[in-house]
């Protein structure tokens, strides 16, 4: 079984950035498995010396009504399937109330989360980190999936165990 990586967060923090980069496409590798929405996407990953599989997931924003609880349903649905958890937040925007929902969510679950601060491009890090320690979930980890930095670096260290 290979491991399954989840991406979840709030709508345009960069999971699909990110998972295209995972998963080295545009969207053409993209595929959906069968019997499931289209909210849910798996990729085979690509990057590292590790196979994987990769969940793009549509985001939760917290008091879901309509295609927002879908969506939501699914975010859930896909961190019960994955091994490890990619919790990613906005570095620009900072701190969202969505953040601390999805935040209480995994704490309580007792999955291996990692909290990923993207769009840290042209931003102090520093200042862009420390909003997030809040959550409690550890170290938060710098990257800039548009710009591919700290992508491979990510994947080499949550891959470490497998
Ligand atoms: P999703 O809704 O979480 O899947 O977010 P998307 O991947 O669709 O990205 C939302 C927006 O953020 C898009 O305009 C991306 O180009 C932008 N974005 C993603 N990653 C980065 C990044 O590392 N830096 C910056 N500046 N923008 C980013
Ligand atoms: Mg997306």
């Amino acid at each position: 079984m290979l491991p399954v990586i989840a991406l979840v967060g709030r709508p345009n923090v960069g999971k699909s950035t990110l998972f295209n980069r995972l998963t080295r496409s545009r969207d053409a590798l993209v595929h959906d498995m069968p019997g499931v929405t289209r909210d849910r996407k798996y990729g085979d990953g690509k990057l590292g010396e590790k196979p994987f599989i990769v969940i793009d997931t549509g985001g939760i924003t917290g008091g879901e009504e309509g295609i927002d609880h879908e969506m939501a349903r699914q975010s859930l649905q896909a961190i019960e399937e994955a091994d490890v958890v990619l919790f990613l937040v906005d570095g620009r925007a900072g701190l969202n109330p969505s953040d601390e929902m999805i935040a209480d969510h995994l704490r309580r679950s007792n999955k291996e989360a990692h909290l990923i601060v993207n769009k840290t491009d042209g931003v102090d890090p520093d200042v862009a980190m420390a909003d997030f320690h809040t959550l409690g979930l550890g170290e938060p980890i710098a990257i800039a999936a548009a710009h591919n930095r700290g992508v491979r670096l990510l994947v080499e260290y949550v891959l470490g165990g497998y």
